[in-house]
């Protein structure tokens, strides 16, 4: 039993104050690109990403270019793996205690991607509320001829929305 996949509250705050002694960590953040990408895609579909990236270049046993295979920008799980210590084999084995050269458990997948979403949503809550208020923010910033038409309150697009939420009760039952 791994005490580090442990995924109470605890262990994680565990981590997070050790994280936060870490000079090298502690200096990753999302920049406002990476915070406007998250409060448009939205925390859930960000994580999809996430379990792509990791699934391809961290949870196999073998990983070519383990240690270079997280670029420091670009997404902002990218720079939440360097925060979190979740950027390759090496770190993960330092950070928590996972060796490498065997494929993740899925209880340290899920772990590790809670971890990450726990970074994210720290960040986000740090950046402020605009940012974790996604929709506010996008139908601020659109008008009612603007692309997401679906959140403004005119009367057509109010009809709009509900002819919508009709289709998708029909189609997941
Ligand atoms: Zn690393």
């Amino acid at each position: 039993m791994n005490m580090n996949a442990d995924p109470s509250p605890a262990s994680l705050d565990r981590l997070f104050a050790a994280l936060a002694r870490s000079k090298f960590r502690g200096r990753f953040m999302l920049k406002e690109k990476d915070l406007s990408y998250l409060a448009e895609k939205g925390l859930d579909n960000v994580m999809q990403h996430a379990r792509r990236f990791l699934s391809m270049r961290l949870f196999p046993a073998q990983i070519a270019n383990d240690g270079k295979q997280t670029p420091l920008h670009g997404h902002p799980v990218f720079v939440a793996q360097h925060a979190t210590a979740t950027c390759c084999r090496k770190c993960l084995s330092k950070w928590h205690g996972i060796p490498p050269g065997r494929p993740l458990a899925k209880a340290e997948q899920d772990h590790l991607l809670g971890v990450i979403r726990t970074w994210l949503e720290k960040q986000a809550e740090a950046a402020g509320p605009v940012h974790t208020r996604p929709w506010m923010r996008q139908s601020a910033t659109q008008g009612a001829t603007g692309g997401g038409g679906l959140l403004d309150a005119s009367p057509a697009s109010q009809e709009f929305l509900q002819g919508r939420e009709r289709q998708f009760a029909a189609f997941h039952g």
